[in-house]
């Protein structure tokens, strides 16, 4: 997390409650985290064929975390989808 959600300090990935507000930011840490592990799911569950549970993971990567590399993961698995 590089900025704080409340009030836009800037964070570094150990802080867990803001310096400057005092906002406790271990759940969205948390789901951060949950997010990025979602991806990595997700990849697996690619490479071993199973593409429908690869697209709900990533598809649950996104509602924790929405990063570039989960919107992509999503569209590639989705592109791949429309051919089978
Ligand atoms: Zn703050």
């Amino acid at each position: 997390m590089e900025r704080c959600p409340t009030c836009r300090a800037t964070l570094n990935d150990k802080i867990v409650i803001c310096r400057r507000c005092g906002t406790d930011l271990s759940l969205a840490l948390a789901a951060k985290k949950k997010g990025v592990q979602m991806e990595s799911l997700a990849v697996r569950l690619l490479v071993t064929g199973d593409t429908q549970k690869a697209l709900d993971a990533a598809n649950q990567a996104l509602t924790f975390n929405q990063t570039d590399r989960a919107v992509l993961i999503k569209k590639f698995i989705s592109c791949l989808t429309k051919y089978y």
